[in-house]
């Protein structure tokens, strides 16, 4: 395939769309069920209720430090289903594609589907290809829709965080969005930085079986603020930080500084925030600590009795912050 290119053609529906699908696009995926071209994938379920979800990415560019749109898709989807208890069972893919886009470059978004796909035990059982004029899109667009199984006896909700509770996270905030900014090249940034784009869904699992979890949510556009905030105002209590215990590397720190942004507003791609009752929240850290995705896991504040929606950072000396809702996203098509 090497130069080839995306042509109007390949989203027509006739032969040169299934060649596509046949030479380019079953090999890298191919499962069972997406081969068969059926209308609509069936696929029997194990006990449980469902959780069903879905995404699109548009991120910019197409290839940053740490992963690339396909991964993303795929770890986004995952990842949503993962914050309400799910297992995650199956995806669709569904591509937009820029006429003239390098069918090469199609491939490696699509080797990373199934790559990161196989990891997180996922099966892409159905999908859709539709192309659009030069310059209608940029390259690739992916829409990823997730069904999921919550086991019995799991009950976690963005609205289940009560007073007492503990806030955890699983390590540095604000890594992917800068990690995107600096893949761009704009502002001519230096920095040796990785996105987290990560599979939550195993660091979940050891969670759950440590203790009971109460809200989860992960803090990808509007970074741990927005996911905070969310949190705050479904559970109808407010929230304290302890700003010490923020965890942001020296260089997103850095940047975040030149560029006028708060660490604290940046997306994540491989982060989680738990509301975990106190009585658990030891064992849910130390096994959070013990899973690779969770070695820099940390209590960052609490859950109090409060107005809804209010969420505050405490510093050692001074005094209280409140934190504000973003208006909009400070870094577009971030994901
Ligand atoms: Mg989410």
């Amino acid at each position: 395939m090497a130069g080839e290119v995306i042509t109007m053609a390949h989203g027509g529906g006739g032969t040169r769309m299934l060649e596509l699908l046949r030479d380019t696009v079953f090999p890298l995926l191919g499962d069972a069920a997406l081969v068969t071209a059926e209308d609509a994938a069936t696929f029997e379920l194990p006990g449980g209720r469902v959780a069903f979800t879905t995404d699109s990415f548009v991120v910019k560019p197409l290839l940053f430090p740490g992963g690339d749109i396909g991964k993303l898709a795929v770890c986004g989807t995952v990842n949503d289903l993962a914050m309400v208890g799910a297992r995650p069972l199956f995806l669709t893919l569904g591509l937009i594609l820029e006429e003239g886009f390098e069918i090469r470059l199609l491939e490696r978004v699509l080797r990373s589907v199934a790559e990161w796909a196989r990891r997180a035990g996922v099966r892409v059982v159905a999908g859709d290809t539709k192309v659009v004029e030069r310059g209608m899109a940029d390259g690739v667009y992916i829409n990823t829709s997730g069904v999921g199984v919550v086991p019995g006896g799991r009950n976690i909700s963005i609205s289940g965080a009560a007073p007492g509770d503990v806030l955890i996270v699983n390590g540095y905030l604000g890594d992917h969005g800068i990690a995107v900014l600096v893949g761009r090249e704009e502002y001519g940034l230096e920095l040796d930085l990785e996105s987290d784009c990560a599979l939550l869904n195993g660091l979940v699992e050891s969670m759950l079986e440590a203790g009971e979890v109460h809200a989860m949510r992960d803090p990808t556009r509007g970074g741990l603020a927005a996911a905070l905030k969310e949190m705050s105002a479904a559970s109808a209590a407010a929230i304290e930080l302890t700003e010490e215990e923020l965890p942001v590397r020296e260089g997103v720190r850095g940047v975040c500084e030149m560029l006028g942004l708060d660490p604290l507003f940046i997306a994540n791609e491989g982060k989680l925030l738990a509301a975990v009752g106190e009585r658990d929240a030891e064992a849910v850290l130390e096994a959070m600590r013990g899973h690779q995705l969770g070695a820099d896991s940390r209590i960052i504040g609490r859950v109090v009795s409060g107005k809804a929606g209010r969420v505050s950072v405490v510093t050692e000396l001074g005094p209280k912050r409140l934190l504000r809702m973003p208006s909009g996203e400070q870094l577009p098509r971030i994901c």
